[in-house]
């Protein structure tokens, strides 16, 4: 029969020895976050929200191969590609991202769609901020999720920088637009030439933005 373990202390003391670590806890470093009314920088790789970026000039990178979406293992990507024209141009090869969505119902935000992506056209903010209370809403799409303008940038769609190809961009060539470079009639998005819709009504107006789905 094995033997008992030997009393090192009294008896009594045993209900104030629990105490004892909360007595040491309170003069520790606080390790609790205040969040969110003190928010801490995360760390420079962090994986938060996705982007898409633009070239210099303002073109998108994304060429809509959909190898991002093949990639994800929450199949949270969804990317429909459509071909450039020279009247509407969004990218400076043959093919862009007509739509482009992602659902952070379902993004681990594991960073595998980005190093699938061929043209770094996706990349990784540290944006945290992401929950929501509808699910709807955690669809990101193409709009929200493209980089914004920078300077020198001119927005989609429009030409590509004169005299350069798209093996040009790619190497770092393209440093801004053109000047006198103008944003074309997004006519695949419903808008309409400002001379169409001069004739129709008789005055002159603004293109109209329409997205299509
Ligand atoms: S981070 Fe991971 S889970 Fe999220 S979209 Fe990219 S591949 Fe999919
Ligand atoms: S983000 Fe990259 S991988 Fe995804 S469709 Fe665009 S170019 Fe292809």
């Amino acid at each position: 029969m094995a033997e008992e373990p030997k009393e090192t202390k009294p008896g009594f003391l045993n209900p104030v020895a629990g105490f004892g670590v909360t007595f040491k806890a309170m003069f520790k470093k606080r390790l609790t976050e205040q969040y969110p009314e003190q928010k801490k920088p995360t760390a420079p790789r962090f994986h938060g929200r996705h982007q898409l970026n633009r070239h210099p000039d303002g073109l998108e990178k994304c060429v809509g191969c959909e190898l991002c979406a093949w990639a994800c293992p929450a199949d949270a990507i969804y990317v429909e590609g459509a071909d450039n024209t020279d009247e509407e141009r969004y990218s400076p090869g043959e093919r862009y991202g007509r739509v482009y969505q992602i659902n952070y119902a379902r993004c681990i935000l594991c960073g595998l769609c980005i190093e699938a992506c061929p043209t770094r056209a996706l990349t990784m903010t540290n944006e945290y901020e992401l929950a929501d209370t509808s699910r709807a809403n955690l669809i990101y799409t193409k709009e929200q999720l493209l980089a914004g303008l920078e300077e020198g940038m001119v927005d989609t769609p429009h030409a590509m920088y004169p005299g350069t190809d798209e093996q040009d961009y790619y190497r770092g060539l393209v440093t801004e637009a053109a000047p006198g470079t103008v944003r074309q009639v997004a006519v695949s998005k419903g808008e309409v030439p400002p001379e169409e819709a001069s004739a129709a009504d008789g005055h002159e107006q603004a293109p109209k933005k329409v997205i299509s789905r």
